[in-house]
């Protein structure tokens, strides 16, 4: 086993603090990375919180990963020493249940294990990315494409693949008018994917503060949710409108915003229940959904998507020193627009 540095969670509130995991032996089928970068998601800080449920402490979470091969197992035909890849949300699954067999293991019907707080194989608890080193297998690590900035690419691996599924899902394109709910780490992702697809991209945030940003990253138009009128103006506008808010929203506001058949599709994870006044429903026929992250191929096809179309996150990069006053920043929607934990500092840890 590996002995390895990383950030974890002793609690609910307490901060995060440097620790020691250890990694499993390289298996035939296994990949040692080296971690270059791991993302901060706003799920990151809902888990450690409980805000999902309970759970398992010390926790090291992260599932936006970007690194470089060290080892490979025997067995490894798909990856190499050397080479830049990523891991994101899932790390292994039952491979054989109807969703997996489709390409779509973020449902599998066996439950699929995540990056972190999952059950291994092994009987131990993932631990996320976080941390200098991660053995995931082969099948579930992805291949980062050349032209994409290595310090960059790390969020695509979750904030990316989880906006990028629905929005090809529910066929965002020419033609099509498409509303994102908060531009944060996903929103601003939505806005660049969804542009880059050909759709007509409309901003709906707490403020105009980031319409300069909303604007620059692809959208036609640019609202503030706190402004009454703006659901007034934009009643029955919309065939799709992604929903990347990490708190409560008021549904029936948004739902009436959506055009003749169209789709509110939350990816964003409140801990609490959403209600729903069915005839908001009605109108226009329309539809309530979710959507979880996107299964291997989905998200090889959105990394390669965004290579061929120069999409990047936009990132600050932080030494895992900070991670502390980062989350407190993603708490108060003060991020622009996703954090990167540089692994390179929590190479140092022991020494602190
Ligand atoms: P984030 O960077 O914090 O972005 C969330 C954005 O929502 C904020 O930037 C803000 O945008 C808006 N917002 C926050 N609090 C609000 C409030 N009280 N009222 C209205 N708007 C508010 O978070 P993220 O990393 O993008 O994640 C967003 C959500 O998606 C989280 O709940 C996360 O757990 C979930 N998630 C789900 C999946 C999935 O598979 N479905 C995957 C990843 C993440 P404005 O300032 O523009 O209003
Ligand atoms: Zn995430
Ligand atoms: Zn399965």
């Amino acid at each position: 086993m590996l002995t390895v540095n990383a950030y974890a969670a002793t609690s609910p509130t307490d901060p995060l603090v440097p620790t020691t995991i250890t990694r499993r032996d390289v298996g035939p089928r296994d990949v040692l990375i080296e971690i270059a970068y791991a993302g901060v998601c706003h799920s990151d800080i809902h888990t450690v919180r409980g805000d999902w449920g309970p759970i398992t402490y010390p926790q090291v979470v992260g599932h936006e990963v970007a690194g470089t091969v060290l080892e490979v197992g025997a067995g490894v035909t798909t990856h190499a020493v050397g080479d830049r890849v990523g891991v994101g949300t899932i790390v292994n699954s039952c491979r054989e249940c109807d969703n997996c067999r489709a390409g779509e293991e973020q449902y599998c019907l066996e439950g699929n294990t995540q990056a972190y707080g999952s059950v291994d194989r092994d009987g131990t608890i993932t631990q996320g990315g976080y941390s200098t080193h991660v053995v995931v297998d082969e099948d579930f690590v992805l291949r980062i494409p050349e032209a994409l900035d290595f310090s960059k690419v790390a969020p695509l691996l979750c904030a990316g693949i989880t906006t990028y599924s629905p929005l090809r899902h529910w066929r965002a394109g020419p033609d099509r008018n498409v509303a994102v709910v908060g531009m944060g780490g996903l929103g601003h992702l939505a806005v660049k994917l969804a542009h880059a697809m050909g759709a007509e991209v409309t901003v709906l945030s707490q403020s105009l503060s980031k319409r300069d940003d909303g604007v620059r990253f692809g959208a036609d138009a640019y609202y503030a949710t706190s402004d009454l009128a703006t659901f007034d103006q934009l009643a029955n506008s919309f065939d799709l409108i992604i929903n990347t808010v990490s708190a409560p929203i008021e549904l029936d506001a948004y739902l009436r915003l959506l055009r003749r058949d169209g789709t509110l599709v939350s990816v964003g994870a409140p801990p609490e229940p959403l209600p729903v006044a069915v005839f908001s429903l009605f109108g226009n026929r329309r539809s309530f959904a979710g959507s979880s992250t996107g299964g291997l191929a989905e998200t090889q096809e959105m990394l390669d998507f965004c290579a061929e179309h120069g999409i990047e996150p936009e990132t600050e990069l932080i030494d895992a020193a900070d991670i502390n006053d980062a989350w407190k920043r993603v708490l108060s929607s003060d991020v622009r627009y996703r954090f990167v934990i540089d692994a390179a500092s929590l190479a140092v840890t022991d020494e602190r």
